[in-house]
């Protein structure tokens, strides 16, 4: 039985007609960010609500350390909480913000100083102890609501979105930020976003959720590698979707032949597979490989013409159309350059080009 900090057995929240969390059953480990990744509206704050106990499920139970908390108010459930529309107390000091849910449950003032002082530490921000809110950044503001959170020393952290007010830069600072904290503290943390980006960079695992539905729980790279369904794929980074027939297996050389679009596509051969099965291929745009009209015939090479170019800075992007009508994405570095209606090869490396089984 492993050891989880927090689990969600069969949980099940409806609003109405709306079943925000259909039968989730999740394990969250100790000391580990589990991250809820998926569209608005698939149920990720829901399931945290459930967590936190803003929530009571309509089904199953929450447990956490261990103990069946389902029906234990929230202020008793020890949780360090940061929402996205958090908003720290504009007349009160940095100090006075961090030390806001320890005063409220009473602790003396010593205590109370020791431990703000603590967490400011913890952030890197002792010496804005006496500062108002206004007076720091809207970076500095989001650490001081994750010390606030911190401040009594919860067994988990919850954040729902905590960076979505901030800019792009930020974000992708704050997140560092975060992480390095998180290791910092061993703590247990459930992180809430829609940004596959942040998910991604931030997470031991994750989550992917669809309608109300945990698809997939995996390490970042299980998720980006090996999508186990249409939708991770292609909620995870960019994917070419192909919809194609097995014509022929080769085991002894590990390959199989399948038909798309009357093209004739080598891919790495698996045991479900057999001559007129239906098969889900995808492939990463960026691993394509664009080449000019004159390279050698190779497998997996077919000619094929720039619909339209996009320039990206660091990444060109195409739309190159292939075969009966098949329009395929590709990303290339910005060193090579193909302009529209140019006719050029296009190479899908059999390694990359990988069976979805639904
Ligand atoms: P977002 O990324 O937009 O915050 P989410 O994945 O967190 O979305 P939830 O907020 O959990 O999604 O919502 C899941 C579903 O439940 C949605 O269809 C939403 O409209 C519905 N829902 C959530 N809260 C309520 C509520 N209090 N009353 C009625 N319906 C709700």
């Amino acid at each position: 039985m492993p050891d989880y900090m927090i689990e969600l057995r069969n949980v099940t929240k409806r609003y109405g007609r709306i079943v925000a969390n259909d039968h989730i059953n999740l394990g969250i480990r100790r000391g580990e960010l589990m991250t809820l990744l998926g569209p608005s509206g698939c149920g990720k704050t829901t399931a945290l609500r459930c967590i936190t106990g803003h929530n009571i499920p309509d089904e199953g139970r929450v447990f956490i350390d261990g103990k069946d908390v389902t029906d234990v108010p929230t202020h008793k459930r020890e949780l360090g909480m940061v929402f996205q529309n958090f908003a720290l107390f504009p007349h009160m000091t940095v100090a006075d913000n961090v030390g806001f849910p320890l005063m409220i449950r009473g602790l003396p003032k010593a205590e109370r100083q020791k431990r703000v002082m603590e967490a400011l530490r913890l952030i890197r921000m002792e010496e804005y102890a006496d500062h108002y809110p206004r007076q720091i950044s809207g970076g500095q503001q989001q650490r001081v609501g994750l010390a606030r959170a911190l401040v009594y020393r919860p067994k988990v952290l919850l954040l729902d979105e905590p960076l979505s007010n901030l800019d792009a830069k930020l974000r992708e600072e704050m997140r560092f930020e975060i992480r390095d904290l998180i290791d910092r503290l061993g703590i247990t943390a459930v992180y809430v976003t829609h940004d596959q980006a942040e998910a991604l960079a931030l997470s031991d695992r994750v989550a992917v959720m669809n309608a109300g539905r945990i698809e997939q729980v995996g390490t970042p790279d299980e998720i980006y590698d090996s999508p186990q369904s249409r939708f991770v794929a292609d909620f995870i980074g960019l994917s070419d979707f192909l919809e194609g027939t097995v014509v022929a297996v080769h085991a002894p050389q590990g390959t199989a032949v399948i038909r798309v679009e009357g093209l004739e596509l080598y891919v790495p051969v698996r045991q479900d597979m057999s001559p007129g099965r239906s098969i889900l291929l995808f492939i990463r745009p960026n691993d394509i490989e664009l080449l000019p009209a004159s390279a050698e015939d190779n497998a997996n090479a077919f000619p094929g013409v720039v619909h339209k170019k996009t320039y990206l800075g660091d990444r060109n992007d195409y739309r190159v159309l292939v075969g009966e009508g098949l329009e395929l994405r590709v990303q290339t570095d910005g060193k090579v350059r193909f302009e529209e209606g140019e006719r050029v090869k296009v190479h899908l490396p059999v390694a990359h080009c990988r069976v979805i089984v639904e």
